[in-house]
């Protein structure tokens, strides 16, 4: 195993730069799990960015919460402001695993690692955040709602950190995530959303009920609109343009459809009166 062991973000681009086949390792948390059984993993090189002091605090500004590059759950839960302005983060992240997971992990590292039944993206996409993607030569800024192109597949190239997550301050008027797994703690996402209402207009995310986590333009539109839903059936159809759940071993795809409407149902009866 190599490790490349920089101690400012400029040095680790650089280092990037030069060898980007080598893989960014933050918290450890995804990439060791299946580390004794991929014998070629340990030949890779890793670039270790345990050093990067700067990638580490939360900032507030006026108009955003910036989680750095190497923010982790755990920096999040504890940050009482970001509990009061983003009470969505605070609640995936006590999601997260254990309190070990929690504290090791980052939310770039989920970002990056791009599973569909990640609990952090979600939430931060539910939120319209952004991801910053520095290299040696500049910083590229892309939406999370557009920043996966397929399964694992993202506008990251591979000699770009995540340098920070920008997430914009503003008033919420709803806001609601739910991770639906086979228990109440440590379970893997079988359907998780993510709602938000504001100026901006509906958000609504979901995990683990497609390749990628997504937002759902059509599920939106039906709260713009102020479609009446009588039952969670209602919402069927447009569950149906907006994701496709697989068969897997943890559930059926009718299984997660039936159970995303019925979140999303009486999540969302008692706020929109168009939801009866
Ligand atoms: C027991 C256990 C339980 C878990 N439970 C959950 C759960 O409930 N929900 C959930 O969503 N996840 C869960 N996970 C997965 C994991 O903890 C999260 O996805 C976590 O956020 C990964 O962050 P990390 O810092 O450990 O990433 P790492 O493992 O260090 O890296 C993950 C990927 O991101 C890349 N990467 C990391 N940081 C950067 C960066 N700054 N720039 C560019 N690339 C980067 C790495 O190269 C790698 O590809 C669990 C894992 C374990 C072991």
């Amino acid at each position: 195993m190599n490790v490349l062991l920089p101690d400012t973000v400029a040095d680790a681009c650089a280092m990037l730069a030069e060898a980007p086949n080598a893989v960014p390792m933050a918290g450890g948390t995804d990439l060791m799990v299946h580390w004794p059984m991929r014998l070629d993993d340990h030949e890779r090189t890793y670039l270790d960015l345990s050093k990067l002091d700067e990638l580490k605090p939360i900032h507030w500004n006026a108009d955003e919460l910036v989680l750095g590059g190497l923010t982790t759950y755990w920096d999040v839960i504890r940050d009482q402001r970001a509990g009061k302005e983003f009470p969505l983060l605070g609640r995936a992240a006590r999601q997260v695993g254990a309190i070990q997971i929690q504290a090791r992990g980052t939310w770039a590292g989920n970002i990056v690692n791009a599973s569909p039944a990640a609990d952090g993206v979600p939430v931060l996409m539910a939120y319209d955040a952004t991801v910053v993607l520095q290299g040696r030569d500049g910083t590229d800024e892309v939406p999370l709602s557009s920043f996966y192109t397929g399964y694992k597949e993202m506008r990251r190239r591979p000699d770009q950190l995540v340098s920070a997550i920008r997430v914009p301050r503003r008033p919420y008027a709803f806001q609601m995530f739910e991770k639906v797994g086979s228990r109440a703690a440590q379970a893997i996402t079988k359907v998780g959303v993510a709602v938000t209402h504001s100026a901006a207009g509906w958000r609504v995310v979901a995990n683990s009920m497609a390749p990628t986590v997504c937002r759902c333009p059509a599920l939106e539109s039906l709260l713009e609109l102020d479609m009446l839903v009588t039952s969670p059936e209602d919402l069927v159809p447009s569950i149906r343009k907006d994701v496709a759940p697989i068969d897997d071993i943890r559930s059926t795809a009718r299984y997660r459809e039936t159970v995303m409407a019925r979140v999303l149902y009486y999540g969302l009866r008692g706020t929109c009166a168009s939801f009866q």
